[in-house]
């Protein structure tokens, strides 16, 4: 069966047809700047083949859709194969959706009803299943939340402590992001580990341009460091991570700075980029820590003495914590940081070993001595999307 996974951004599109049960990647592409006038860009690598960005005329996702679907029969998809169901990214379930979702109208509705949640997410989304359904009539759309595996965190760690109406009114409270990437990774960790999914507690860091770390027990996500949005938690490439709310009121009130203004401040200038001043990019900030940057030195210091913070409090919370698990660019990558987080946890008797400098390694990182087991394990969001919707389309 041919999955094709759809992440629609307000003007990008990305793809990637994964055959299932095979978990084989045949295509993946992008088409950018949709909708902005001028032509769309193209592009797609299916095999050996990498075709390089073209213009093509895609004046919004529909076309955009119909596009892809035409590149895919051509070259791709051979006679008597097609696309079997659409899988979409979703932001923002909100408390309606604790799993992924066969797309008919009703649920297309909350869809719509959560984008008060996620304003320049669930739009953007919703333009690609709108599309894929016009461009594939009588082919299923499934949506898979960012927010889902986080909907079995209980009231405590989801509730925020304001007068209670804002949550029963106004949705305010935790929901939590990259589930996706949290449960493949979780389920992942059952697999090379052979714990069964239900008895697995680890804590998992997924740490890329955004970051999120997430207590799961007993399989399940128990807290997870984002909050109502993904500004929450740790420090990331330009997000500010946690600080003091009031200092929002300190920038509007004392300082006259636009709530507008302040909310890019907070989400695009903030994090790695607005402490070292020199790039949201962690190699950019590796790079020049090295070279001696004390502002790039600063910002890692914190980034992982902030991770650390919540993956200390996390262990704590656990029974007994199986691994600590690193993901997405950074924590795959990054053996630095890896080292600066576990360094930070003095208490728990973390060791990390030889692998932990391997490139490309997935699996224990960690010292046969260290008192609780470090692991890597690529993050895949595509192919999490893809098998879920073979489960629901299967069905
Ligand atoms: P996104 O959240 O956009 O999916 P990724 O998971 O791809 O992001 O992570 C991007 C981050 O990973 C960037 O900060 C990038 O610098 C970092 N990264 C990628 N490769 C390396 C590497 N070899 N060493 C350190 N950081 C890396």
């Amino acid at each position: 069966m041919f999955i094709l996974v759809i992440n629609c951004g307000s003007s990008s599109l990305k793809f990637q047809l994964i055959s299932l049960p095979e978990r084989t990647v045949a295509a993946k592409g992008l088409v950018e700047r949709i909708g902005l006038g001028g032509d769309a860009m193209f592009k797609m690598s299916y095999g050996e083949t990498k075709l390089p960005s073209s213009p093509i005329k895609a004046s919004n996702h529909t076309e955009a859709v119909s596009y892809v679907i035409e590149a895919l029969k051509k070259d791709v998809l051979k006679e008597g194969q097609k696309i079997d169901a659409f899988g979409h990214r979703v932001v923002h379930g909100g408390e309606k959706f604790f799993s992924s979702a066969v797309i008919d109208d009703d649920v297309l509705k909350c869809i719509e009803e959560c984008g008060k949640l996620a304003p320049l997410h669930n739009p953007a989304n919703m333009a690609g299943i709108v599309a894929c359904q016009k461009a594939a009539p009588g082919v299923p759309n499934v949506a898979v939340f960012d927010t889902a595996f986080h909907q079995t965190m209980p009231p405590k760690a989801f509730q925020y402590a304001l007068p209670y109406k804002f949550y029963k009114e106004n949705g305010i409270r935790r929901y939590g992001f990259h589930g996706t990437s949290h449960k493949f990774v979780t389920r992942a960790y059952a697999e090379m580990s052979g714990k069964p999914l239900d008895e697995v507690n680890i804590v998992v860091c997924h740490l890329g341009n955004g970051s999120s770390i997430t207590c799961v027990k007993g399989g399940k996500c128990v807290d997870t460091s984002m909050g109502l949005t993904p500004l929450a938690g740790v420090v990331m490439g330009t997000r500010s991570g946690d600080i003091d709310p009031a200092i929002v009121l300190y920038m509007i009130e004392n300082l006259g700075i636009a709530p507008a203004e302040v909310n890019k401040i907070l989400n695009k200038q903030s994090g790695f980029l607005g402490v070292s001043e020199v790039s949201s990019d962690m190699r950019d900030v590796e790079g020049a820590a090295e070279g001696g940057n004390a502002q790039a030195k600063l910002v890692l210091e914190m980034t992982a003495y902030s991770i650390a913070k919540y993956v200390g409090s996390y262990v704590s919370l656990l029974p007994k914590t199986d691994a600590i698990v690193f993901t997405a660019g950074i924590g795959e990558n990054s053996a630095e940081m890896r080292e600066w987080v576990c360094g930070n946890l003095a208490g728990l008797g973390l060791e990390l070993g030889e692998k932990n400098r391997e490139r490309g390694f997935a699996g224990c990182v960690s010292a046969p001595s260290s008192k609780i087991p470090v692991w890597v394990i690529p993050t895949n969001e595509e192919l999490m999307i893809a098998l879920e919707t073979y489960e629901l389309v299967s069905k």
